[in-house]
């Protein structure tokens, strides 16, 4: 059986039915949006209807069992006695249906989550090429005009952009945000023209071959009030402070907090509003978490992948982030979004 597999056995102390696709395709490369995986200690078998009945039989070291297309009903028939089950992934009717028939169920989170936030070789060279293609993008983008173009024009290039540079999708909706609307981090691009004398944050990342990527700069569109100048170099220093302390066997809370500590200690308190970073993998966001909120126990192991990504909010005024993506790496960190992080004057 292969070894993700078998890391996953060690975890466990009943059989899981994994249900949530990206954890089956983790486990057994099968794309499919209705199959469930059961690992047992001594087999591993495979559910999923016709459509995929052809790749899932390929799939090495599991036996295949084709269902309806109604595939929780099939293993409410097929399955008894303790299961653990991904408490995330599963819908509260299909819980239902499952222990309607019987099964003593057992709730279990961040089993193969875990697993996945320490990446393979392979994988690495598979977020390594994403995050290329972002980097090639932001190289683009700012030698272009931004002023008179709304957020919605500009954010509509930069996917675009992943696209002609070799991306097979966005790994989430491109954020551009500008003035007023740059103080939200989750801001929507919308008609609001972006005009000379602001910060134009551009968050954008893009999946190949399966991995994400994950990149935020934050551009200016010529001379800026000094209180978002300033932003900016405190916004840089806490991130420069967040990635030095990247490295294996640091607190993830830890590392929040160094980057925290840079804006806290200015007038910028408290403008920092979410945590510091996430992982990257087959997900954009995914395990392992940096933020104030994550237990103090976890730290980081090398083959993570992480985002450092601190932003300053002002309301009424503007916004700067700065985002980059990192292997945690034995022998430091590995950053894999070179574009520059001195502030960029665009047109
Ligand atoms: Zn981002
Ligand atoms: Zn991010």
């Amino acid at each position: 059986m292969n070894a993700r597999v078998e890391r996953l056995r060690g975890l466990l102390t009943e059989p899981l039915l994994v249900t949530a696709a990206v954890n089956v395709r983790y486990l057994t490369g099968l794309g499919s949006s209705n199959a469930a995986l059961l690992v047992e200690p001594e087999r591993v078998r495979l559910f999923s209807d016709f459509r995929y009945a052809e790749a899932a039989r390929a799939v090495e070291g599991a036996e295949f069992v084709q269902t309806t297309r109604d595939l929780v009903a099939a293993l409410a028939e097929l399955l008894d006695g303790p299961i653990g089950f991904e408490a995330e992934a599963l819908s509260y009717a299909d819980h239902r249906t499952l222990a309607g028939a019987g099964l003593e169920l057992v709730p279990r989170s961040g089993l193969v989550e875990r697993l996945r936030a320490v990446k393979e070789d392979g994988e690495l060279d598979a977020i390594r090429a994403a995050a290329a293609v972002t980097d090639r993008v932001y190289e683009r983008l700012a030698q272009e005009r931004f002023t008179g173009r709304t957020e919605r024009e500009l954010a509509r290039r930069v996917e675009g952009l992943l696209r002609e540079e070799g991306a097979d999708a966005t790994s989430f909706p491109v954020i551009v945000a500008t003035g007023e609307n740059g103080a939200r981090p989750h801001a929507v691009p919308g008609e609001r023209t972006i005009e000379s004398g602001q910060t134009v944050v551009v968050d954008a990342g893009c999946t190949l071959d399966g991995y994400a990527s994950d990149c935020t700069r934050t551009f200016s569109t010529g001379q800026l009030p000094e209180q978002l100048e300033e932003a900016y170099r405190v916004c840089l220093e806490a991130q420069l402070a967040g990635l030095a302390a990247v490295r294996p066997g640091a607190r993830s809370r830890a590392v929040d907090a160094v980057a925290r500590e840079v804006i806290d200690a200015t007038g910028f308190a408290g403008a920092f509003g979410h945590g510091l970073g996430h992982g990257v993998g087959l997900h954009v966001h995914e395990a392992p978490t940096l933020s104030p909120r994550t237990s103090a126990e976890e730290t980081l192991e090398a083959g993570n992948v992480v985002t450092v990504e601190p932003g300053i909010y002002l309301e009424g005024l503007g916004g700067i982030r700065i985002e980059d993506i990192v292997v945690v790496g034995a022998d430091g960190p590995e950053v894999l979004s070179p574009f520059t992080k001195e502030l960029l004057t665009v047109e």
